[in-house]
């Protein structure tokens, strides 16, 4: 069984003279293990589907099924289990809390998820260790250099113990060399059995992905 799978997903923004068709009829199927691209030019969809298939937004139509259950009878509290539990998200803007050190943006997910302190602390630790970061634990996002502020957003992506990883433009703002280290992060992860769906524009990460799925204006138009 798929671990995630949409089906005919449609995605409309606003309404009248101002509606906007971000996916016309979506039909994608993701397995466990898988390391996935979604490539297309600017503006065809990429964001707003993995936004859909990782329950930060909804669809105007169609259907989305974690191994099988579908989303549309998930509670909102549901939901937030499947965003905080079972994903990990890293956006190319990092999205990091910038009056909290590295340490504490990675022991946030374990705070919602009310882990006790000491466990929060060390594995915090171990992530950003993991990571390259053992030197900077107690730095501040705008200490840290982009290619290490996107790496502090891989720990925290990984502290609630994610099967799934949503990386939209992962490298975007960061230049080639920080980029690698990021998607050699990424792979390895894969490697150890972490699901990767990341969004791309750009078609020297794909070499990373397992399978490609090129969209354009709104539609899967290949897969490889
Ligand atoms: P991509 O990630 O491929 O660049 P997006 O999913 O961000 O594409 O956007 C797809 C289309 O939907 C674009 O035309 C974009 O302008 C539009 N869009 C995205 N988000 C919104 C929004 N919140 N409100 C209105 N239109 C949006
Ligand atoms: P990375 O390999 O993580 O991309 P860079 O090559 O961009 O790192 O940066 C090289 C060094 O300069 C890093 O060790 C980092 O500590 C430091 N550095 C870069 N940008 C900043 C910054 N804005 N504030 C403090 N230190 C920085």
């Amino acid at each position: 069984m798929a671990l995630i799978e949409g089906r005919n997903i449609w995605k409309i923004y606003g309404s009248g003279e101002a509606k906007t068709y971000a996916l016309r009829g979506i039909d994608i199927s993701i397995n466990e293990g898988e390391f996935v691209a979604i490539m297309g030019p600017s503006g065809c969809g990429k964001s707003t589907l993995l936004n859909i298939l990782g329950l930060l937004d909804v669809p105007t139509r169609g259907e989305v099924y974690i191994k099988g259950k579908k989303t549309t009878l998930m509670n909102e509290n549901e939901r937030a289990i499947f965003r905080r539990k079972i994903s990990g998200f890293i956006f190319q803007q990092f999205h990091l809390i910038k009056t909290l050190t590295a340490l504490e943006n990675v022991e946030l997910p374990m705070i919602l998820d009310e882990k006790d302190k000491k466990y929060r602390r060390k594995r915090a630790k171990k992530l950003l260790e993991m990571v390259g970061l053992a030197e900077r634990i107690y730095h501040y996002p705008n200490q840290l250099s982009g290619g290490q502020q996107q790496r502090v957003a891989i720990a925290r992506a990984l502290a609630n113990n994610p099967k799934i990883i949503f990386a939209d433009e992962p490298t975007g703002n960061l230049d080639s060399k920080s980029g690698k280290i990021v998607m050699d992060l990424l792979k390895e992860l894969n490697e150890k059995g972490i699901t990767i769906i990341m969004v791309t524009h750009d078609k020297d990460l794909a070499k990373y992905a397992s399978r490609i799925i090129k969209m354009k204006d709104g539609k899967i138009v290949s897969y490889e």
